[in-house]
């Protein structure tokens, strides 16, 4: 199998999906599954919804159009607020859109109508994390703007927190969003059917909440992914933490100096780097590099130090791995070198099944 690529562990995200949604569930709140952390990957999108995701989120149209072409059945919802030159896309591709700008909104009315197509919309609230969203005391003018837009319809309401500012989706924004929600039901005599507390830092206001109030649907990808919570980024119990890993294989293993030698300038990143005289080492070479990942975010699962990347290469201290050239070494990827990984095609995707749950074929 090709290198640098990365096995994944289907039977570990079925495994993580069922137990999320039975985690939820047992509050009444339904799990959307969130595709942009895998790109949208058809093979990974068919467990989920064969697990019982009913909703796919991502924030590319050209994801969703990738899982949609695979035959992938469920809702798709495009979770990054549309930009008004995809607007026509976005109705024809999507079910649902998340929303915070009339001036969009007016003009998928538009190219829905034109297009013979009902286009569910969630307006996005504000609550302090300051990425997108409407202002609270903005929503009433926004409602009543938004249920006279024919080809939409208002489905709910929903939020986004802990992404921009690191702001906490805690009790008392939980509870604003829930206020929010029944003030704007009272007062335009609508139902709104999805609300959407927010993504997987949501796990620790949900597990200390006895009571969820409105709160019915949450968007979730690192949960789903990388089994954690995304606020302290702890391992949630029972869920598998290890569904990915990453292998890069060795092209130069030398002893070589620690320190680089001659007149010291900009490396390829633009830096000047400072290295320790620590005598002779066993170094080596891996083919990958910061084209493929985001270097800070893999760790290896053996015992070796990374010492630094350019655009292909991957410098490491080989002293007590003693790795041959042709020897694969294996990281775990955090959410944002899980995310660049899957966005580049020079990385392999296999997929594998060595944990064996019930349900998944
Ligand atoms: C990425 C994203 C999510 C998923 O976040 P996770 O922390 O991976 O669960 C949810 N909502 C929006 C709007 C997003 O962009």
């Amino acid at each position: 199998m090709n290198l640098p690529r990365i096995d994944i562990d289907l039977g570990k995200i079925a495994h993580n999906v069922q137990q999320l949604k039975t985690l939820y569930g047992s509050k009444g709140i339904n799990v959307v599954g969130v595709t942009k952390v895998i790109g949208g990957n058809p093979i990974i999108a068919d467990i989920l919804v064969k697990n019982g995701i009913e909703i796919l989120a991502d924030s590319r149209i050209s994801n969703i159009i990738k899982m949609r072409k695979a035959g992938i059945r469920a809702q798709y919802l495009l979770l990054r607020t549309p930009a008004l030159s995809q607007v026509e896309a976005v109705v024809i591709h999507t079910h649902i859109s998340l929303n915070s700008e009339l001036t969009v909104l007016k003009k998928l009315s538009e190219y829905a109508l034109r297009n013979h197509i009902i286009h569910k919309v969630v307006l996005m609230v504000e609550l302090g994390d300051l990425r997108e969203g409407i202002m609270p005391s903005e929503m009433n003018a926004m409602v009543k703007e938004v249920l006279n837009l024919e080809g939409l319809v208002l489905v709910g309401i929903g939020t986004n927190l802990a992404c921009f500012g690191g702001i906490s989706p805690d009790a008392d924004k939980m509870n604003e969003l829930s206020s929010i929600a029944i003030r704007l039901e009272e007062k335009f005599k609508i139902t709104l059917a999805m609300i959407s507390g927010g993504n997987s830092a949501n796990y620790n206001w949900f597990t200390s909440s006895k009571d969820v109030g409105r709160i019915n649907s949450l968007r979730l990808g690192e949960s789903i992914f990388l089994g954690r919570e995304a606020l302290r980024r702890k391992q949630i119990p029972g869920l598998f933490t290890d569904i990915f890993t990453l292998l890069a294989e060795v092209i130069e293993a030398k002893r070589k100096p620690s320190q680089p030698y001659g007149e010291v300038y900009q490396n390829a990143n633009g830096d000047i780097p400072k290295f320790e005289n620590e005598g002779l080492m066993d170094r080596a070479v891996l083919a990958i590099g910061m084209q493929d990942v985001i270097v800070s975010g893999i760790t290896p699962k053996q015992k070796i130090t990374v010492l630094g990347a350019s655009s292909d290469h991957m410098l490491i201290d080989n002293t007590e791995t003693s790795l041959k050239v042709g020897d694969t070494v294996a990281f775990d990827l955090n959410y944002c070198a899980l995310l660049r990984a899957f966005s580049t095609p020079n990385i392999s995707k296999n997929t594998i099944n060595l944990y064996e749950c019930a349900s998944i074929l």
